[in-house]
């Protein structure tokens, strides 16, 4: 393109401009000319294309600098009058600030709500107000910012107690009344005035420009160009992946491009994505419109010219340039918000209406930018700030309408502001009573819902996903008025009550919209064809629901406002009745001598709806005149005649009998939808404002009814009026209807009519119904909740409601009911019931659902039975109700209540009746219970006459016809009777309390002293009773103990018969208890014990029986005999590493025969311990994949181990795996008369190896000719070169000794596995070495002693493990194993013919301790000299030991030593010993060691360093050789030395070594020493590793989760650099913060095509493919391991409640809890995490799914 290349010279011609240009100059011309605004847009006009229109490459630094020197410093130069810096910097320090933090959070910061004192949840502060506030020692809530918002420090508004921290208290000094401009001369704000108003003109004018190709007057630019953008808008509806997509099609960029380009529209709402003359551009737009308009409407897309996208660019610029420059000081703010807020000179509106006029036309970008300049600079003052709500109030409903327009999140929409304003108390108030905002939001709410039924009701049932999505939207502005009402006014003005009252008009209109929405009717015959829609309805009524509570609120506190709201919500409920249209006709409904007219109406044949809004405001209105006693106090003002009690109950009640027929399976035609509406009706997110008010509405019905009237209604709705009204009407009525469906149906009904019943009566803890405390029915429900069970903190939470401040009233209550009782390393804190409470209980309590009261149920007669009392559950004493409620007691003993009562208690006589049920009669021995409790009250309360008399009515012989038995001789007659065992207690407890009330009444009828007699003899009756009861529940604790004893007896037996199948024996114990003899004879009781060397202690042969887990045969042990293996699981380890920046090696070309000291990466092999057959395990194996296969053939669904890299999972304890290992018997040991000491046999060995390498050279020979240049050199005797040992193994054990080297090399390599790799041995020696040194660490870490503490599979495994070392070599070629043994032994004896041999500071001495010792098998088996191996073990171990002193004295002696601590002489020899050797060394080296003196410190570095070796080696011979450790390695703690070196045949001065050979060893030193890359290593700055190497650690956590929050919320994504991180994840190995999740950190692996996310990434160099990470804005462990697998994990972080908070979604604050991290460090340690994955994943099969990679 002819225009690119042009381009690039741009900037250099702009150079020589900037050159010649003077700010200050150009500032100065400024006040001199008279037409200010046009002189300043041709300044832009003039230099904004050239600064922004270069293309779309332009370095963004230098665009910046070109900004501030051209157009920014002019400015501000003309607005100081100065050079800027000083005159800002003056500005400053006149500047009086507001006391307002105002601090705007970003996305992700913590944020801090005081529950104690904020004035409604949306008050927060930053991190830094809430450290130097009052509200950290409160109980404060902690949340991470959405983004937006800012800081309420200083807002005395936002908080009850403490508005300001520490740095921002006012001073007294302080005049904040005081008009900050007073400050600045008029010049300066005149000044000032023009800047802003010119700029702040501009930015609008360009931000609201909507011309593609054209620019507003003043400002065309001097030349024009055919440069064009092609720009890309942002919308809600493509996805990611189409944009990309189609962005590579379009533009022709790559996918990195292509991503890069989505994520900045994404960000900032619009991107350029093509740059070029119109047609090139034009070109792109067509393709992008093309692609993406087949489903859905087009990305927008603009062919923008490049001078009008250069003046947006600056207009951006230019308002945060303002932001910037207003921070300086208030009276510049002042100015900015007066030039915002001015009006124009035509009375159009001000530039701030404009730009929220035109909001939901912009860019997010854009968007973002204004919103923080109204944020820092009207909102940050407090005078304009009203200002600006009133035109935001005025522009309230446009902006509402054109936001449901819009599809952009409401974060980035002017509307989102709201909260800021609304939530202001005083400000609420204002802009109710001077801007009518409450109707206003009600209107605008009301009519965006336009979709209605002929009624007028809303109509959600049939909606569609268009006006689904309006719904969503519509919904923020129920959060709106929600804002405004939050506060209660504490005065109210006539204004206020005015306004208040005509909001309550609108919302009453909007809750008429909703009285009978959506109603249903029964299905009868076929199911119903499609479930209505019905979750919309209930979004409306759950968001509502605090909003009517709130408004309820408003009413309580000023009476006339309460009147004036109980007449209005009458006369609509009134008018709402009218409308009903339903086929109501009168009838006269007659019982027990009373009748009644009602209508006739059936729920399950007529229209019946859920939804009764104004009903149930009207119920809460209610009970606020009785609480607030106007209804006492004011009956004259209140409608109270106009009430008609049977139209208040009809509604409310047909929804209870539609509830109570749903459970009566009536409507199970109706579906799923009717089932849920049921359920979220009592749910507790719903049932304040939906079923308890229904409740109260039938209550307060009820008490205005004759109590028979009202029984006889409800008998009538739930139709069985015809079962009760006449004596035989039931047997009749069951006669015709012999289907078993119809009369569960009605015994259902029943049930649930008495239900209903002892809830209208016995509900009285809501004040203003019952005489109770507020707090009282908060503890009611706790006291409930915990009559189920203990409960954590959250679930109690969960289970009780939350008022608009998300507080439950929990914390004030929670302690007088319940104690905490604290969680242990897993679980969590639990409240449990104080027994005192446990009276309160009440098994018909209306918030239980039917599963709660039977769990109640059983628990609280466990208790009962526990406490050895009786098992009633009689119902709780209530307290008195209100006046207003009193007459509700009167339906206890109302006739009608007496007939149903007396029917029940007959039919219940007939045991297999089948017409009635257990759960009917109890509850109406309930209702009896109760009914005789009102009465003993009444006795006992009242000064005047007891009016209740059911005791009375009781006795009296049933009325109806036949004069049946009265209630009373019923209940003695059920109390024999044998069927109803269950209940005998209750009846019994009835009678009791009928005899008591009896003789309370003689008492108080005759004198009180005569019936002394008659109580005690009373009295000894019931000891008697109580006698007898002690008596049975004593033998019933007898025979459960004995049951118990029998049965842990049994299970005691069937752990002991079925051993094996838990846990397999250890092989050890079997050796063990095999060879007592051998430990108790004498010999080797005496001797001491030795592990190694031709000394070690005899072993017995003996025979290793083991059973296989498969097939349950047992198998001796034998190398001839099948092949038995161990469940093994080997994986790559970092665990232990001392540098985690080393690269991992290149699999292909690493050798990896000597392990660095650092162990930067090794290879560890566990074993659940599980043995089977060799061919029974191949045999499952080939199962499992078979299965896996047919698996993916049909469901392509994943498990959790991949059968593919040959995982399974043990078949025994589901432990995951990835091959076997064999087991093997020890070697058969012979004994060697006279060992060689170390010099002859050095000598010897030479010999050996210098035949092999020439034997070697010519088998090469043979295929390759070459000359031999070396002389042929001679075997030494006895040393059979040609001789080709056999192998002592079966073919099984071979194969299998195949399996597992070409599996660990596989793994370890990370290779396709190849058994012909000569490295296979080398990495079965190295993990075997690893596996030991990393349970050597562990150990340690544990504290636990080296012998005797390792659960019996690691012992397996370890023995297993290094037995396979020693026999690996037969199944590999002799001489590449004979080739490694001798480049080993190079290492530490200079052998010419190897090349490359290390320094002894690259070299782990274990690693090569073990090597050497498994592979010189490789060389011993051609030797017939009769030398045994143990010779040769004991002069490696020797050497090796001896090169291990010498690398510690080389990098462990710490430089500086000052305290000389000289020891007893003690040690004197071995101090001496080592001095000497330390001095020998620095000849050797000179100036590379400094000088030490003090042979104390050298020889305390020689033990420290080198005691982990030894452990180390103590467990690998311990293993190889079989031999019994002494006691003294069976205990942990100090003093083990002599143990240990004793154990391992070393003299416990190590130094002796040296001593002993010296002619040998000082040249072996000088060798050492003089390797070149001693020097370097020692003089370089590589860090190098000491001795003893100390245990990798996690990292540490602070204290306080919300620290991490805020680390986590400056992180920015390292890839973008500017963008937050969406998922900050910490690596709790090396404490990288990733971003994780996200597209933008995603990269490739190992050159695969397949991208990972970036904790996936980070595995793989940090962790060689496992991770433990926390992701910070979840507070959840997350786990992974390779790429497919992973899990949650419980965060070591625990709430005072002892709860973890997964999800942050409660806020308690959180801190460490230190032993559930060290679990988490345990896991890691011990290389469980894949195993606590594989776990995790069967648990829970959901986490196979979840593409762990993307994380
Ligand atoms: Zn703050
Ligand atoms: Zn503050
Ligand atoms: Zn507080
Ligand atoms: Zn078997
Ligand atoms: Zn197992
Ligand atoms: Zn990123
Ligand atoms: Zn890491």
């Amino acid at each position: 393109m002819a225009a690119a290349e042009s381009d690039r010279e741009v900037p250099s011609a702009l150079c020589s401009e900037f050159l010649n240009f003077s700010a200050k100059d150009t500032a100065a011309r400024w006040l001199q000319v008279s037409d200010l605004p046009r002189e300043v847009y041709q300044h832009l006009a003039c230099y904004v294309p050239q600064i922004y229109c270069q293309g779309p490459n332009l370095n963004p630094q230098s665009e910046e600098l070109l900004t501030q020197l051209l157009l920014q410093s002019p400015l501000e130069w003309y607005l100081c009058g100065e050079e800027p810096s000083t005159g800002l910097a003056k500005l400053e320090q006149i500047n009086q600030p507001s006391q307002l933090c105002g601090h705007v959070f970003k996305v992700g910061e913590p944020t801090y709500s005081c529950r104690e004192c904020a004035a409604d949840p949306t008050c927060v502060l930053c991190m830094q107000c809430f450290l130097g506030s009052v509200h950290k020692e409160h109980r404060y809530r902690m949340t991470t910012s959405g983004g937006g918002g800012f800081c309420d420090c200083g807002d005395t508004e936002a908080w009850k107690e403490g508005p300001y921290c520490q740095k921002h208290e006012p001073n007294i000094s302080d005049s904040s009344q005081e008009d900050p401009l007073a400050h600045l001369t008029p010049d300066m704000i005149a000044r000032t005035y023009n800047v802003f108003s010119i700029v702040l003109k501009y930015a609008v004018d360009m931000l609201t420009w909507e011309k593609e190709d054209e620019l507003p007057q003043g400002l065309e630019p001097p030349e024009r160009a055919d440069t064009y953008y092609c720009m890309l808008f942002n919308d809600e509806v493509h996805t990611y992946e189409q944009v990309i997509y189609t962005l590579q099609k379009a533009v022709n960029c790559t996918q990195k491009e292509a991503v890069s380009f989505a994520t900045t529209v994404d960000r900032d709402g619009r991107k350029s994505v093509r740059y070029g003359d119109f047609q090139f551009c034009e070109q792109a737009k067509s393709i992008i419109v093309r692609n993406t308009s087949r489903q859905s409407k087009p990305l927008r897309v603009q062919v923008m010219h490049s001078s009008v996208v250069a003046h947006q660019c600056f207009a951006l610029k230019a308002l945060g340039w303002m932001g910037h420059v207003i921070r300086h000081s208030d009276a510049l703010r002042r100015v900015l918000c007066q030039v915002g807020l001015q009006r124009g000179p035509e009375g159009e509106g001000s530039l701030v209406d404009t730009l929220m006029l035109c909001d939901s036309k912009m860019w997010k970008g854009a968007r973002n930018v204004y919103h923080q300049l109204l944020m820092s600079s009207l909102l940050m003052d407090l005078k304009y700030k009203k200002l600006f709500a009133i035109q935001f109030a005025k522009n309230y409903r446009r902006l509402q309408t054109d936001f449901m327009e819009d599809d952009h999140e409401r974060l980035v929409s002017i509307t989102s502001l709201s909260v800021q304003l609304f939530t202001v108390p005083t400000m609420a108030r204002m802009l109710i009573t001077e801007e009518n905002l409450m109707t206003t939001i009600i209107r605008t709410f009301v009519d965006h819902l336009r979709h209605r039924d002929l009624q007028g009701r809303f109509q959600f049932e049939r909606y569609t996903a268009q006006q689904a999505f309006k719904f969503r939207r519509v919904q923020s502005l129920i959060g709106d008025l929600k804002y405004v009402l939050i506060s209660r006014p504490t005065e109210w003005s006539d204004k206020l009550r005015e306004k208040f009252l005509e909001g309550l008009d609108a919302f009453l209109e909007l809750l008429k919209c909703m009285q009978g929405m959506d109603p249903v009717v029964r299905q009868v015959g076929q199911h119903i064809e499609m479930e209505p829609e019905w979750e919309a309805a209930f979004t409306l009524q759950m968001k509502l629901t605090h909003i009517i509570s709130m408004i309820q609120e408003w009413c309580s506190s000023d009476e006339r406002v309460l009147i004036e709201a109980y007449k209005k919500c009458l006369t609509i409920l009134t008018h709402c009745h009218s409308g009903f249209t339903d086929g109501e006709q009168p009838i006269t409904l007659s019982m027990c001598g009373h009748s009644v007219d009602t209508i006739r109406y059936c729920v399950s044949q007529e229209k019946v709806s859920i939804h009764l809004p104004v009903s149930r405001l009207l119920a809460g209105l209610h009970v606020l005149l009785s609480k607030s006693e106007v209804a006492y106090r004011f009956p004259e003002q209140l409608p109270l005649s106009e009430l008609s009690p049977p139209m208040l109950i009809e509604h409310p009640l047909r929804c209870l009998v539609l509830c109570a027929q749903v459970h009566a399976g009536m409507w199970r035609r109706n579906g799923f939808s009717l089932v849920n509406q049921i359920y979220y009706y009592h749910n507790v997110k719903c049932r304040v404002e939906m079923f308890d008010k229904d409740l109260i509405m039938l209550q307060a019905g009820a008490s205005m009814m004759d109590a028979n009237h009202f029984l006889m209604i409800m008998l009538s709705r739930f139709e069985l009026f015809h079962i009760f009204s006449s004596i035989d009407g039931r047997k009749r009525y069951s006669r015709e209807n012999a289907n078993k469906d119809v009369v569960q149906q009605n015994n259902t009904l029943i049930e649930e009519m008495l239900h209903l019943i002892i809830m209208v009566v016995g509900e009285r803890f809501v004040a203003g119904i019952g005489q109770v405390h507020v707090c009282e029915e908060i503890k009611r429900e706790i006291i409930h909740q915990l009559c189920i069970r203990p409960m954590a903190h959250s679930e109690l939470v969960k289970a009780l409601p939350e008022n608009e401040n998300k507080e439950t009233g929990m914390e004030r209550v929670i302690d007088s009911v319940a104690s905490f009782k604290k969680p242990g390393v897993t679980g969590r804190g639990l409240y449990e019931l104080r027994p005192a409470c446990a009276k309160q209980f009440n098994l018909y309590f209306h918030h239980y659902s039917r599963a709660d009261q039977s769990k109640a149920e059983e628990a609280q007669r466990k208790l009962k039975r526990q406490q050895g009392e009786d098992t009633a559950l009689p119902p709780p004493v209530l307290p008195q109700f209100c006046a207003l409620f009193g007459s509700l007691v009167k339906l206890l003993q109302c006739d009608v209540l007496l007939s149903i009562l007396h029917t029940v208690l007959q039919w219940s006589l007939e045991p297999s009746g089948g017409h009635w049920s257990e759960s009917m009669l109890q509850r109406v021995l309930h209702l009896i219970g109760m009914a005789l409790l009102e009465e003993h009250q009444q006795l006992e309360n009242s000064e005047e006459e007891a009016t209740f008399s059911f005791t009375l009515k009781i006795s009296r012989p049933g009325e109806a016809p036949s004069n049946s038995a009265s209630i009373l001789a019923l209940l003695e007659t059920l109390q024999n009777a044998p069927h109803l065992e269950v209940h005998k207690d209750t009846i019994r407890w009835i009678l009791k309390t009928v005899a008591s009330i009896k003789t309370m009444r003689e008492r108080t009828a005759t004198t009180p002293v005569a019936d002394h007699g008659g109580q005690s003899q009373e009295e000894t009756v019931r000891d008697k009773d109580k006698a007898e009861r002690k008596r049975k529940a004593e033998m019933a604790r007898l025979r459960r103990e004995k049951i118990m004893a029998q049965m842990s007896e049994m299970q005691r037996h069937f752990i002991n018969e079925n051993k094996e199948l838990f846990q397999q024996t250890s092989l050890d114990e079997l050796e063990a208890s095999a060879s007592t003899s051998v430990e108790h004879s004498p010999t080797s009781a005496d001797a001491a014990l030795v592990c190694v060397g031709p000394r070690r202690t005899r072993v017995c042969e003996r025979k290793q029986v083991v059973t296989c887990i498969l097939c349950q045969e047992e198998q001796e042990i034998r190398p001839e005999g099948r092949a038995m293996v161990l469940a093994a699981f080997v994986q790559r380890s970092t665990v232990m590493s001392k540098n985690r920046q080393r690269l991992p090696p290149d699999p292909e070309k690493y050798d990896p025969i000597f392990m660095h000291p650092d162990l930067s990466i090794g290879t560890h092999t566990g074993s659940c311990g599980h043995i089977m057959h060799s061919h029974c395990w191949q045999r499952y194996f080939e199962a499992v994949q078979a299965k896996e296969q047919r698996r993916q053939q049909r469901l392509r669904v994943h498990t959790s181990y991949d059968v593919e890299n040959g995982e399974f999972l043990c078949p025994l304890c589901e432990c995951l795996s990835n091959t076997v290992i064999p087991l093997l018997p020890l070697k058969k040991t012979s004994s060697s008369c006279d060992p060689p000491t170390l010099g002859p046999w050095l000598k010897t060995i030479g010999q050996q190896v210098r035949s092999l390498h020439s034997a070697h050279r010519k088998a090469k020979a043979t295929s390759a000719e070459c000359l031999d240049s070396e002389p042929d050199c001679p075997a030494p005797q006895g040393f059979r070169l040609d001789h080709t040992p056999p192998s002592p193994y079966s073919d099984s054990i071979k194969e299998m000794l195949t399996t597992f080297g070409t599996a660990t090399y596989k793994v370890g390599l990370k290779v396709h596995p190849n058994e012909q790799d000569p490295r296979v041995a080398i990495l079965c020696w190295g993990s075997c070495a690893y596996t030991i040194q990393s349970i050597e660490r562990l150990l340690v870490d544990e504290e636990k002693p080296l012998f005797g503490s390792l659960p019996c599979r690691q012992d397996d495994c370890l023995s297993s493990l290094v037995r396979f070392g020693s026999a690996c070599w037969t199944a590999g070629c002799l001489s590449t194993v004979q080739t490694h043994f001798i480049r080993l032994l190079a290492a530490l004896v200079p052998d010419p013919q190897v090349n490359g041999s290390p320094c002894i500071l690259d070299v782990d001495m274990f690693h090569l301790l073990v090597s050497l010792v498994l592979s010189h098998s490789s060389v011993h088996c051609l030797d017939d000299s009769g030398v045994t191996v143990d010779v040769g073990q004991l002069h490696f171990l020797h050497l090796v030991t001896m090169a291990h002193v010498v690398q510690i004295l080389l990098t462990s002696v710490p430089v500086e030593m000052t305290m000389e601590q000289e020891s007893g002489g003690a040690e004197r020899e071995e101090e001496e010993a080592v001095c000497r050797l330390y001095n020998s060394l620095r000849t050797h080296l000179g100036s590379a060691l400094c000088e030490v003196s003090s042979g104390w410190h050298l020889w305390r570095c020689v033990k420290a360093g080198i005691l982990p070796y030894l452990r180390a080696t103590a467990i690998f011979f311990h293993h190889l050789n079989g031999v019994t450790p002494p006691p003294e390695l069976h205990v942990f703690g100090p003093g083990q030395w002599e143990a240990l070196c004793g154990y391992l045949s070393l003299p416990c001065n190590l130094l002796q070594l040296f001593y002993s050979h010296q002619d040998l060893m000082e040249p072996l030193l000088q060798g050492w020493c003089s390797h070149p890359a001693v020097k370097q290593c020692l003089q370089g700055s590589a860090t190098l590793v000491s001795f003893p190497r100390e245990s990798n650690q996690l990292i540490e956590l602070p204290e306080d989760y919300s620290a991490l929050i805020n680390q986590a919320s400056s992180f920015t994504c390292p890839r973008s650099g500017v963008d937050k991180s969406r998922a900050p994840t910490l690596c709790l190995v090396c404490g990288a913060m990733l971003c994780s999740q996200s597209y933008c950190c995603q990269t490739e692996l190992d050159g695969e095509k397949e991208e990972v996310g970036a904790c996936t990434a980070h595995t793989f160099s940090c962790g060689a493919g496992v991770g433990i990470f926390l992701r910070v804005r979840e507070s959840q462990v997350l786990f992974l391991a390779g790429k497919t697998k992973g899990c949650f994990y419980a965060p070591p972080y625990l709430d005072d409640y002892g709860e973890t908070d997964q999800g942050l979604r409660r806020g308690n604050p959180l801190h460490l809890c230190r032993e559930r991290y060290r679990k988490i460090q345990k896991l890691w340690r011990q290389h469980s995490i894949t195993e606590e994955i594989g776990h995790a994943q069967e648990a829970n099969q959901t986490l196979v799914g979840i593409d762990w990679q993307h994380l």
